[in-house]
């Protein structure tokens, strides 16, 4: 629950920073133009509110696009020097919204074959000779990575799986599969930026374990995956 405020006080609090600099124009203009203070600060008062009220909305799944969660992520990345953010907290918030809507708008359920498991490179072992991008069968299943059981849970469930480079090869990945859902597993920077570009293809980002530092033999617990495909598919 405290985790749930600390992420909506994030997201409302990177519109209201990005709704101060319109506002305070608004202010001065009209004060430069005479009309006094009372009739300077209500329309600035105006902007301020109609920002958080959509956040508000969005939040509540209301206002369905990300356009709104978009503003407050790139406003709290270019405050985030300024405000002293921890490494990662805009996409921690983009990634916790995201899940949050997908979870709550979840009455709707899908089947195998229009899911997408999509996961980075960096999963497989480094010492692996296989090149799973072209075809993820060539997994041994020999356990030195997750990919073996993520191959089992895919499957399991009769979904599509891939093995990104990339953003941009996510993207292609995305445009040729075309599926509904997608379960991704990526890095902080990747799976926003990844969530925020799917729109409107239901999205859930599970984040993977930097065991021996970012973009090298990560790990993704396989049990998030298959909890994940539970709540969702049919
Ligand atoms: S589980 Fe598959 S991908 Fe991972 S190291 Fe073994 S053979 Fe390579």
């Amino acid at each position: 629950m405290e985790v749930k405020s600390k992420i909506n006080t994030l997201f409302q609090g990177g519109l209201l920073l990005f709704s101060i600099a319109p506002s305070a124009i608004v202010f001065l203009v009209l004060l430069v133009a005479g009309t006094g203070f009372l009739w300077s600060i209500i329309p600035t008062l105006i902007i301020l509110l109609a920002v958080q009220v959509t956040g508000q909305l969005y939040g509540r799944g209301i206002i369905r696009h990300p356009f709104i969660l978009r503003v407050s992520f790139w406003t709290l990345k270019m405050m985030q020097p300024v405000l002293s953010m921890a490494a990662h907290t805009p996409e921690k918030m983009v990634i916790a919204m995201n899940n949050r809507k997908a979870i709550s708008d979840c009455s709707r359920k899908f089947r195998g074959e229009e899911t997408l498991i999509l996961v980075p490179h960096c999963l497989q072992n480094h010492e692996c000779s296989h090149r799973l991008t072209f075809n993820p069968e060539s997994c041994e299943r020999c356990g030195r990575c997750p990919i073996g059981d993520l191959l089992e849970i895919r499957s399991r469930f009769n979904t599509h799986f891939a093995i990104a480079s990339g953003g941009t090869s996510a993207k292609r990945i995305v445009e040729r599969i075309e599926p509904s859902l997608i379960v991704a597993v990526a890095c902080p920077v990747d799976l926003s930026l990844g969530i925020l570009d799917v729109h409107p293809v239901t999205t859930i980002g599970v984040l993977n374990e930097w065991r021996h530092g970012p973009c090298f033999d990560t790990w993704v617990n396989p049990a998030e995956l298959e909890a994940a495909l539970e709540m969702f598919l049919q």
